[in-house]
């Protein structure tokens, strides 16, 4: 799985159809593995996509509809069973894991690697956790029971500098640091070499949103602003809005209108309601409003910059 991309393992609500999976995905950047939402058959979807499942280093419950966390009891018995020795952090609601070690108890398995479950927190948008290279952030959303959001943003990186600028200039330790954070060099005669003719512009930064089941909340878009990669529930079509306010899901159109109030780069809509037979309606809607879109579709990967495609070759015999 490349670097700064998402894998979407699973895209539909409530049910799996024969194309579609419950919601569960998979994003990698600075060498980690975030599992997103846990439906079931997500193990089966990860053995398609080929990522081991020891590579998940973090796994990110939004809530506790059975549609997004089911697959995560066969996959913590997986982990048991090949041997998983590495401490796994996981986040989600209150209740999650009393719900995993019930279960785990009344089969008298016993897990054998730690897992560490972080309580999200109610507050509209949380810091959950702070690295040197990235942050997570969980956004608390408005469904039918608590429901969060998950943020993944990356830091500034330092600018890049030149070999031949360190040599020919003969630049020191202490100078380095300063120039990679952005200032010019003096030298000794007085001369300034400007900081743009000594280094290049770094990697621009990955971000990545994931706004799980939830009612259109516009107010919310604000705390992803310029976010590279928004994927947002579009559960339904305009002709459904009364059943999207009834049931706290969002349409296509209004997800469209997140992105286009967040800046975001790119869009992906899933979480389709089964009812709807062609996704050609979301795509259309989400279109009118937002000119970055795509179609969340099971085992295809995406990234800001360029064309989503498919990471499972089916067997034939
Ligand atoms: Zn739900």
């Amino acid at each position: 799985m490349e670097e700064n991309s998402l894998t979407v393992l699973g895209c539909s609500s409530a049910t799996p159809n024969s194309v579609r999976f419950p919601s569960s995905q998979i994003l990698h950047a600075l060498g980690k593995y975030f599992l997103l939402d846990c439906g079931e058959g997500a193990q089966m979807q990860l053995r398609r996509a080929k990522i081991p499942f020891e590579n998940i280093n973090v796994i990110f419950i939004s809530h506790l509809h059975g549609d997004h966390y089911y697959g995560l009891f066969g996959l913590l018995a997986s982990l048991n069973l090949t041997g998983r020795k590495t401490p796994l952090v996981i986040y989600g609601p209150e209740g999650l894991e009393k719900i995993v070690r019930f279960l785990f108890q009344n089969t008298e398995q016993t897990l054998i690697f730690p897992i560490f479950f972080k309580t999200l927190p109610k507050e509209p948008f949380a810091c959950i956790e702070e690295k040197k290279n990235y942050k997570l952030y969980s956004i608390y959303l408005s469904h039918r029971i608590d429901c969060w959001g998950f943020y993944y943003v990356e830091n500034e990186r330092e600018r890049n500098i030149s070999k031949d600028a360190i040599q020919k200039y003969n630049i020191g330790i202490e100078e380095i640091k300063c120039i990679k954070q952005g200032s010019d060099l003096t030298l000794e005669n007085g001369d300034v070499i400007p900081n743009s003719e000594l280094t290049t512009d770094p990697p621009r930064p990955f971000s990545y949103a994931y706004i799980a089941d939830t009612m259109f909340k516009p107010e919310l878009a604000e705390y992803v602003k310029g976010t590279r990669l928004l994927y947002h529930e579009a559960t339904f079509l305009d002709n459904h809005s009364d059943l999207a306010l009834k049931t706290f899901h969002s349409t296509a159109r209004q997800a469209a209108e997140f992105a286009k109030l967040a800046h975001v780069e790119k869009l992906i809509i899933g979480h389709y309601s089964a009812r709807y037979k062609s996704l050609a309606g979301h795509l259309q809607h989400a279109s009118e409003v937002f000119d970055n879109v795509e179609l969340a579709m099971d085992l295809y990967s995406y990234s800001p910059d360029r064309t989503p495609y498919c990471v499972w070759q089916p067997k034939t015999n």
